[in-house]
């Protein structure tokens, strides 16, 4: 058994920035049930930041944390992190409300951001239909993320700062005894008084009474009751439609064959998606 200050499970972008992050204040152990870090959800990430996305907290967070993206610490990163994207939302007329709020919301975090007029949108996007767009939001400083610069440079500080990074460490099980956590996992048993749990995996949506009673769940992602649901995530926001349904953007691996038999350009594609 090993003894530590902190034990981290999960090596995707939460779990190495935690453990690096928490590496100044005492010793941390990074477990990682894959043979190497970034195999799921984070090495699979096209990921934009972007002001404008999310409620007040969450657009607040993404502003608080451009300084870092911007200027990572020395050693971080030989690459920016992040590259000029630009983002335009449209809406229909019947969504220009929601618009002008979304314009007033953003603009108060992030100035840059701009109404445009359809005759704007259509001389950026041709593509898109007159009679659907009415107006939009752009948004200039949205920016693509290099996710795999910024999770290896989390993987590299932590390193320097002391993060044991145990790979093949799939946690098991966890027991509370003597003032400590153990963890069991098949690289062996770590302990810790503090144990962050950064394993990932969108797949489960709930819901919840204010009283924290359970009403109902839906399991589409691994887990413990669908341990076998492995290629599928539940991806990003859920909607409860007028007629009670719960609509979700669900996101399922495909082989390359699969996608180009559902009609993707062989061109524009990897070995797998
Ligand atoms: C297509 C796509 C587009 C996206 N676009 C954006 C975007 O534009 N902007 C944005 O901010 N985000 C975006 N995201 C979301 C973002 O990528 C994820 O929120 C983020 O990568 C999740 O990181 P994580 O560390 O929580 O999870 P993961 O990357 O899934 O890491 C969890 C880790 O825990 C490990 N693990 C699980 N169980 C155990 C166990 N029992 N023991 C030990 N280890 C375990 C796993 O092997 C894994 O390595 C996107 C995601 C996808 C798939």
């Amino acid at each position: 058994m090993k003894t530590f200050d902190f034990v981290v499970i999960g090596a995707g972008i939460a779990g190495a920035s935690a453990a690096c992050e928490l590496a100044p204040h005492g010793r941390v152990a990074l477990l990682e049930r894959e043979d190497t870090p970034g195999y799921h959800t984070t090495g699979r990430s096209a990921a934009l930041f972007t002001a404008t996305y999310g409620n007040a907290v969450i657009r607040g967070l993404t502003v608080g944390s451009r300084a870092f993206f911007d200027s990572p610490p020395d050693g971080f990163t030989e690459h920016p992190l992040l590259t000029p994207r630009g983002a335009i939302f449209i809406g229909r007329e019947d969504q220009r409300r929601a618009l002008d709020e979304g314009l007033a919301d953003s603009k108060a975090l992030t100035p840059s951001v701009e109404p445009l007029d359809q005759k704007d949108i259509l001389a950026r996007v041709p593509v898109l239909d007159p009679a659907y767009v009415a107006g939009g939001v752009h948004e200039p400083e949205c920016m693509d993320m290099d996710v795999h610069a910024i999770h290896q440079g989390f993987l590299k500080l932590g390193r320097s700062r002391g993060v044991a990074l145990a790979t093949n460490a799939e946690v098991t099980s966890l027991s509370h005894k003597a003032g400590a956590w153990w963890v069991t996992t098949q690289a062996g048993v770590f302990a810790a008084p503090v144990v962050i749990n950064a394993a990932g995996a969108g797949g489960r949506i709930e819901w919840v009474e204010w009283d924290g009673t359970p009403k109902w769940s839906f399991d589409y992602g691994v887990s413990a009751v669908a341990p076998d649901n492995l290629n599928r995530l539940q991806h990003h926001d859920v909607e409860v439609l007028p007629n009670g349904n719960i609509l979700m953007i669900a996101w399922e691996y495909k082989t390359s064959a699969e996608a180009i038999q559902a009609g993707r350009d062989p061109a524009n594609l990897g070995t797998e998606l």
